[in-house]
């Protein structure tokens, strides 16, 4: 089934303003058109922005209760629908069933979360030498822009839109051009809440991301996606504008001499491959292992990779899921080529899916062995189901190692030795480092984010108990007599 997806725009459906479209296939099947959305103009994007500027006063003043109930009720429209949602999920952006159920049921908590920060925004008294009273309050920052990848549709796209409604912002969405129609579920969801017109704005297309960062009228924008892109959006910003990216990794898996080999197998296996083929920002793509254990571990990782059932994720028995696209196929496939040219060997996978899945962008689980340090697939990220091996002999030499990147996301570290696990907490330069867990995951009362290349490192606003401080501003007001 195809759908036709709308820009959202002051509360009216409304296709790009000269007609242009773009579609989206299902990864796993590219005969199947499952989207087709407007490739919207400059103007389409300044008239959401317009729009959303002209709500900003009266959402503005709505109380905490008002706000809070309607982030309650899109949660639980997303809820009764999250059946549906996670099927649709599935066709438009190749996740298993079981990946985007999950996604699908998560959402509505984190718009619940959310709807509680409406309460919780709170201020200060000063003590003052001049007035009997100083005190701060927050506001919110106006027009928020919000800008997502594909790979987590709408949890990352709740876990903007939210919290920047709940303080009081208008926003202007744009969704992945991967995935048009899990942002217009968000916000259908919205709508069906009661949020008033012009409050929630989606605009779609492949340069409508461009124009929302180039308008000054957006007072701040949060936008989750590749470190190209959020090198564009940061030069793009100026003084006065807000700015929030969190970006790629290339994340670790640290495998001391004292580890439990099977946990650490299953670490590394579902760090690195999982539902989503590697393609989450917090996916493992290198094991760093003591010499010693370096044969078992690789058996036991590619025993692993074996067991995964590659196929369209609507399909029963189904593990793991396509590419996004048959161009994310072709780059990872590269990035395959050069680390054997540079020495790495391929031990699994390391070709393109043919057969049955040649009209999907499938890439099967791939372990290379001698992998260089410094060399490409050391360093660059690789958004694909692709894990190298290196080896280390101490500890120090594993941290250097681990640290020897420009990106600072997610590092795990398998040990069964509590100080040397808190050493490797303290010194891995990472946002988030799991002791005997994978790097996948999050939970959403916790802060989430990297640092380094990895993000504007303001990830302590992304979840958590801050996340609201990036969507208000703080007024502080002296009250004279
Ligand atoms: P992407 O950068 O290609 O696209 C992200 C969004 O930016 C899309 O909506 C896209 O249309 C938009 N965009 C493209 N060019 C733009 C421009 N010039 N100005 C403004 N917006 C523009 O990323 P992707 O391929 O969708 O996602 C994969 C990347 O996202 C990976 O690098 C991954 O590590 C990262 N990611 C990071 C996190 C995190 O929390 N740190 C989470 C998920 C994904």
């Amino acid at each position: 089934m195809t759908h036709i997806v709308q820009n959202r725009i002051g509360g009216a459906l409304r296709d790009a303003s000269d007609g242009a479209t773009f579609e989206q296939r299902n990864p796993a099947d590219r005969a199947q058109v499952v989207s087709v959305a407007p490739e919207s103009t400059a103007d389409d994007v300044a008239d959401a922005v317009a729009a959303a500027t002209d709500a900003a006063a009266a959402w503005k003043r709505t109380t905490p209760t008002q706000r809070a109930e309607i982030l309650t009720k899109a949660g639980q429209a997303l809820a009764a629908r999250a059946s549906q949602i996670a099927a649709e999920m599935t066709a438009e952006m190749g996740k298993p069933l079981a990946d985007t159920t999950i996604e699908a049921n998560r959402t509505p908590k984190n718009l619940a979360l959310y709807a509680g920060e409406a309460y919780r925004l709170t201020g200060s008294t000063f003590p003052s030498d001049d007035t009997p009273l100083v005190y701060s309050v927050l506001d919110p920052v106006g027009v928020v822009g919000v800008i997502t990848p594909w790979n987590f549709p709408l949890n990352l796209a709740s876990r903007k839109v939210g919290p920047a409604l709940a303080a009081g912002n208008t926003v202007v969405y744009k969704p992945s051009p991967f995935s048009p129609l899990m942002g217009n579920r968000l916000a259908e969801a919205f709508e069906e809440a009661g949020l008033p017109a012009g409050v929630l704005n989606v605009v779609h297309g492949l340069a409508a991301g461009a124009h929302l960062v180039n308008d000054a009228r957006v007072g701040a924008v949060t936008f989750t996606g590749s470190n190209a892109t959020g090198r564009k959006i940061h030069a793009a910003m100026s003084i006065g504008r807000r700015l929030q990216l969190e970006l790629g990794g290339k994340n670790p898996v640290l495998v001391l001499a004292d580890a439990d080999l099977d946990a650490a197998a299953e670490i590394v296996a579902r760090s690195s491959f999982g539902g989503l083929a590697g393609q989450a920002c917090t996916g493992a793509g290198r094991v760093l292992v003591h010499e010693s254990l370096h044969d078992a571990l690789l058996e036991r990782v590619v025993a692993k990779a074996g067991a995964l059932v590659l196929g369209p994720g609507d399909r029963a028995g189904v593990t793991m899921g396509p590419l996004i696209a048959d161009s994310a196929r072709d780059v990872v496939h590269a990035a395959v080529e050069q680390a054997v040219a540079e020495g790495a060997v391929i031990v699994c996978g390391g070709a393109p899916s043919d057969g049955e899945l040649a009209g999907g962008s499938f890439y099967p689980p791939t372990v290379l062995t001698g992998v260089q340090p410094g060399s490409a697939l050391s360093r660059d990220e690789v958004f694909g189901p692709v894990i190298g091996f290196e080896t280390f002999t101490d500890l120090d030499e594993a941290i250097v190692s681990a640290n020897a990147v420009e990106y600072g996301l997610a590092a795990a570290v398998c040990t069964k030795d509590i100080a040397t696990a808190q050493r490797c907490a303290a010194e891995i330069q990472a946002g988030m480092v799991r002791i005997n867990r994978p790097t996948v995951g999050a939970a959403f009362n916790a802060p989430f984010g990297g640092v380094k290349q990895s993000g504007t490192g303001t990830h302590k606003e992304q979840l958590g108990p801050t996340v609201m401080d990036f969507y208000t501003v703080s007024r502080t007001v002296w009250l004279g007599s």
